[in-house]
């Protein structure tokens, strides 16, 4: 059996590893544009404000020794895949150094071309002062840019907006960030955490700029111009971070899509066309807290979904269990971490559902320092299942995102939340652990609207 992989970033690279470790001998040909894999852009942020100096660590893995995992691995660096026949099982790809093509035929397909940034429907977006931010490429023409840029307009307040921002304001730049809506991070916490959160971004001199929405770019040999809705920021260079959507236009007409052109798969990332199997952020993934296809684009999806794609190329064995769309990120000295629907997405998905805010120290007063812990809690009135959580702190709390992910996959309700073992020692917590106290306080609050 002969596998073709096209795309080989997170995705792509771990359906390689994988078919590799169980099925050393087998066909696999690698197409990949670009001339590098794996590149982690997670670490873009991080390499501007210089925590990381080299670039080239944010890849965990090379062309030569994915190529050197079996002698049947072709990899087929900056190659263009430029057509899919499905019907004939051909591939049309191109040589993008020499521009020659050429066809190769498959017996099965690993579609992993991943996503593009989203280009809002803005004017002048591909000035040379307007910048995108999704691989190493972008990293570099970032980083250079910068050097020369005083003020930098981030726009898009999701969460690479916000690292983003955060970044540039620990290298002297004056940062100015622009966010359409007037949430930040409003695809992962509630208005009070987004106020709280906007509120640190000020507090270390970023200019949030909130419901003002980009649409147009002009620029001179200095300066660009940033025009929104309501008025013109001035910056030396803009960063555009608004989010991302599925490549896979290779695939149309050919297997079944949802409308936002994000591939649908089965449980064992296998497309309505059986040869076909598609993973990453190529395809919707299956959403727990709502039983439904979701587009959530992030390299935890990518690295399960293409180790799937990679087992169940051989034949279907392990089910995908789905995702919560659990996330986490820093900001200056303290962790956001979430999992799961906010309270505006779960209604609007049409559950009654409720929240509860509730901050509290994470370990005893009397330990020489302790740190308090923002918590929201969302669940659904009627089954009283939790849909999502929001936690913000100075305390690393990245890991208590994990388990609330485990209890919405499990379908758990605030009552298992409120009285679920955890352990007690005054090093890491309370008598009650602070998600025990949340739990209760869905539970205080369930009772309370149960009784009028
Ligand atoms: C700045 C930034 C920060 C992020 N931070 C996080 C984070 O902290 N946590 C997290 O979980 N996720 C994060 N993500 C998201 C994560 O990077 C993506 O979800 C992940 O890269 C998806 O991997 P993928 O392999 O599906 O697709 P991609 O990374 O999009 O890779 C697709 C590959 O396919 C290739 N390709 C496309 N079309 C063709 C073709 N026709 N022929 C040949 N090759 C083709 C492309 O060149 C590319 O290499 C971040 C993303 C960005 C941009």
């Amino acid at each position: 059996m002969k596998i073709a992989v096209i795309g080989c970033t997170h995705a792509g690279t771990a359906a390689v590893q994988e078919i590799m470790r169980t099925h050393p001998d087998a066909a696999v040909d690698v197409f990949e544009r670009r001339g590098d894999i794996s590149f982690l852009s997670c670490g873009i942020y991080l390499y501007l404000e210089g925590v990381v100096e080299d670039p080239t660590t944010l890849f965990y893995a090379d062309a030569p020794g994915l190529a050197a995992l079996g002698p049947n691995v072709r990899l087929f660096m900056r190659h263009d895949v430029l057509s899919i026949d499905a019907a004939t099982h051909t591939l049309q790809v191109q040589n993008m150094q020499t521009q020659t093509t050429f066809a190769e035929n498959y017996d099965k397909l690993i579609f992993c071309t991943g996503s593009y940034p989203v280009v809002p429907p803005v004017q002048g977006v591909s000035l040379p002062r307007v910048l995108m931010c999704k691989n190493y490429d972008d990293a570099i023409a970032i980083k250079e840019s910068a050097k020369d840029a005083e003020t930098i307009a981030v726009i898009g307040g999701g969460y690479i907006g916000v690292e983003l921002a955060e970044a540039y304001s620990h290298t002297g730049h004056k940062v100015i960030l622009i966010n359409g809506v007037h949430g930040l991070l409003s695809h992962y916490v509630d208005d009070e955490l987004a106020g709280v959160i906007a509120a640190d971004l000020k507090a270390h001199q970023v200019e949030v700029v909130l419901d003002e929405v980009a649409l147009k770019f002009d620029s001179d040999e200095t300066h660009v111009y940033v025009r929104t809705d309501k008025g013109e920021h001035q910056a030396d260079l803009a960063v555009v971070c608004t989010g991302f959507q599925p490549m896979t236009e290779l695939l149309d007409d050919q297997v079944k899509m949802n409308p936002d052109r994000s591939i649908h798969v089965n449980d064992y990332m296998q497309t309505s066309d059986p040869d076909i199997y598609a993973a990453g952020d190529t395809v919707a993934v299956h959403y727990n807290p709502t039983g439904r296809d979701a587009y959530a684009p992030l390299a935890t999806n990518a690295v399960r979904q293409g180790k799937l794609a990679g087992i169940n190329v051989f034949g279907n064995k392990v089910k995908y269990m789905g995702t919560q769309a659990t996330s986490a990120l820093r900001l200056y000295d303290k962790t956001m971490a979430c999992t799961g629907m906010t309270l505006k997405r779960a209604r609007n998905h049409g559950f009654e559902a409720d929240t509860v805010t509730l901050t509290d120290n994470y370990r005893p007063e009397f330990m020489p320092t302790t740190a308090p812990v923002t918590m929201a809690l969302v669940w659904d009135k009627e089954s009283r299942q939790i849909l999502g959580a929001q936690l913000y702190s100075s305390y690393d709390i990245a890991q208590s995102a994990n388990l609330l992910s485990v209890m919405i996959q499990n379908r758990n309700t605030i009552d298992d939340l409120a009285y679920v073992d955890m352990l007690f020692n005054p090093n890491y917590d309370k008598p009650w652990n602070y998600l025990n106290l949340l739990g209760q306080a869905a539970v205080a609050e369930a009772d309370r609207q149960n009784k009028r």
